[in-house]
């Protein structure tokens, strides 16, 4: 596609119908000695709206939900579309479903429903608890427990 939009932009002449839609849409900007893909600006101080390459997709996905914290697909959303143009919903959804970090999150055991059968007191401090430490094996005194 970068490709295309360079010959396009230079063949001024023999322009095709082709041509017109992909220089409406795109831009080549040039990083130092790389070439960008953008998105085509009104003004060129506009911020860049990188088109990414499937291969540079996965890079992109994993910046953005470290930086959001793990975020979810709003939060990653958010802060995908500030730089980048055709990052699609699916691919965050994709991409934050097969998170290690989040599904150990969401995987959490719940801890509700541990007591099965509550004490239950009429009065405060009626009752009380003690833990006991066996120490016949180094026993002092005649004492064994702590
Ligand atoms: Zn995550």
């Amino acid at each position: 596609m970068l490709q295309d939009v360079k010959t396009a932009a230079v063949s001024k002449e023999s322009r095709n119908q082709h041509d017109y839609h992909i220089l409406r849409k795109y831009e080549v900007l040039q990083c130092g000695p790389v070439e960008k893909l953008i998105k085509k600006r009104e003004h060129a101080e506009e911020t860049p709206m990188y088109f990414v390459t499937i291969e540079e997709t996965f890079d992109v996905l994993r910046a953005s939900h470290i930086a959001t914290g793990h975020g979810g697909r709003d939060r990653m959303m958010k802060e995908i579309k500030k730089k980048y143009a055709n990052i699609s919903v699916q691919a965050i959804e994709l991409f934050k479903s097969l998170c290690l970090e989040c599904q150990k999150k969401r995987t959490r055991p719940k801890t509700t429903g541990v007591v099965v059968r509550p004490i239950l007191t009429k009065d405060f401090s009626c009752r009380g608890q003690v833990d006991l430490v066996d120490m016949q094996s180094m026993s002092c005194n005649g004492y064994k427990i702590i």
